[in-house]
């Protein structure tokens, strides 16, 4: 009875050791994930990603699966946010440019920019059609047909297991060069995009010549968008601080004019008002030193800056 008792307890481990173990590694798979940079490549094994997806998500997106039409519901509401790649987080479609397409499947017509869809030619089933995967992590979403409603014409017809639909937030901070500002704000946990751009001054599509020439009154600014269940604005806020001399006027460092000028560009009255008090807590830390000149003023038109200068000092720098 003894041995029969010891038996049955040490099964018992096992199968919780096992349990256990199996938690362990879909935790330390995901872990690797989250540890990846937004603006960065994914590539985990398949092995790894059966960890983080659901069966039917990993038959969709990792072998290039289709689920039924119909067979998911829950996209049907005009509900507004940003839809990201369900396996990597990488925002893929704005609510916006989604319509009722009638196939059963959730379809758009305009990715967002910056390249964040990849289309592959497909030619299995007989057909040759335009597959379109998510350019962060290479996993199947579903095709893009010819035959969607104006302005493009283009019809995405999406996987919905393949998208999860996220209420974003958008912050926009001047620090000097945009190169390191962005570089701070891509390291952030919580951060989904970042654009290097110019905005705050009086010229439409500006040019980096143009800014660089004081005359058109922008400065150099990074557009941030962020997931405020995972970071906060006032943590965006503390770094912000961190990162440059809020007390120089119109220069960081080496760099000097008005478009390296301290500006905290808001989008909401909520953000200004914290903006502003979290500029009088930063006042009182060194109250004999020379005053922020950081302005906080309600955000304009941003202009993102040209191809080259997005995410510079990662692809240029040494870490
Ligand atoms: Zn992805």
């Amino acid at each position: 009875m003894k041995s029969y008792l010891l038996m049955m307890a040490m099964t018992w481990l096992s199968f919780i050791q096992a349990a256990c173990g199996q938690k362990h590694d879909a935790a330390s798979s995901r872990a690797k994930l989250e540890a990846i940079p937004m603006h960065e490549k994914v590539r985990l094994s398949d092995e790894e990603w059966r960890k983080i997806l659901t069966p039917e998500q990993f038959a969709v997106m990792r072998q290039r699966g289709t689920e039924p039409a119909f067979s998911n519901q829950c996209f049907n509401v005009h509900q507004k946010g940003t839809f990201v790649c369900a396996a990597c987080g990488n925002p893929l479609f704005d609510s916006e440019t989604k319509f009722e397409s009638g196939t059963g499947w959730p379809s758009f017509n305009e990715a967002l920019s910056g390249e964040r869809v990849k289309i592959v030619q497909d030619i299995s089933h007989g057909m040759i059609r335009e597959e379109v995967t998510c350019a962060r992590c290479d996993s199947h979403l579903g095709h893009v047909f010819n035959d969607g409603p104006p302005p493009t014409g283009l019809r995405y017809c999406m996987n919905a297991v393949a998208l999860k639909l996220m209420q974003f937030e958008k912050a926009t901070f001047a620090a000097g060069c945009f190169w390191g500002v962005q570089a701070a704000f891509d390291e952030t946990k919580g951060v989904v995009k970042t654009t290097a751009g110019y905005t705050g001054g009086h010229v439409k599509n500006p040019t980096y010549e143009q800014v660089c020439s004081h005359t058109t009154g922008h400065a150099e600014a990074v557009e941030v968008e962020f997931d405020p269940a995972v970071v906060s604005y006032q943590q965006l806020l503390d770094l912000f601080w961190d990162i440059h001399d809020p007390r120089q006027k119109n220069r960081q460092g080496p760099d000097i004019g008005d478009n390296y000028r301290s500006a905290i560009f808001t989008h909401s009255a909520e953000q200004q008002t914290m903006a502003e008090a979290s500029k009088k807590r930063e006042e009182s830390k060194a109250p004999g030193k020379t005053p922020i000149v950081t302005e906080i003023v309600p955000a304009p038109e941003f202009y993102p800056a040209e191809a080259y200068h997005q995410h510079y000092k990662s692809a240029h720098c040494a870490r």
